[in-house]
């Protein structure tokens, strides 16, 4: 039953005229519609997340990705030396000697990762990044990456 119907079942004619009230649909679309505005407002007021900032600039209310590994590339936050050392203080957030290893890092300059670079196109380091991560063939790269990274940590 839509919230008219209590409305009619309850009320006089005057009174529907004057409280016909939202249907259940427009109910939830405008809760969705404010909460959606509110995030993006704390969203991008935001100090955090800079990284995946530039990858979604707005809030989305649907899922966009399940990937264990692929949510490491979107978030910053997994495997990586750099992301590690923050969170529990370990050692060897440099693998390569040079940079702190941040999953840009990985992808766009480490020389570790670069033949695994070398493999996709030479355009895609000229593209934004934030165009990239949504490119199947980068997103394959990345995750093949990432899988060495693991299991290379795993068996250290
Ligand atoms: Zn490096």
């Amino acid at each position: 039953m839509i919230l008219s119907d209590l409305v009619i079942l309850s009320a006089s004619k005057d009174q529907v005229d004057t409280e016909f009230g939202l249907s259940e649909a427009q109910v939830r679309y405008r809760g969705k519609v404010l909460l959606a505005t509110k995030w993006q407002e704390r969203w991008s007021n935001s100090a955090k997340g800079s990284w995946t900032k530039k990858i979604f600039k707005e809030v989305k209310l649907n899922v966009l990705y399940g990937d264990f590994y692929y949510n490491q590339v979107l978030t910053r936050h997994g495997v990586f030396g750099g992301h590690q050392a923050r969170l529990f203080g370990r050692e060897g957030g440099r693998p390569c000697g040079k940079q702190l290893e941040t999953i840009e890092h990985i992808l766009l300059q480490c020389k570790i990762w670069e033949k695994e670079r070398d493999d996709g196109p030479k355009r895609w380091l000229q593209k934004d990044i934030s165009d990239l991560v949504f490119y199947s063939p980068f997103q394959k790269g990345a995750i093949d990456i990432l899988k060495k990274i693991i299991s290379s940590r795993l068996t250290s």
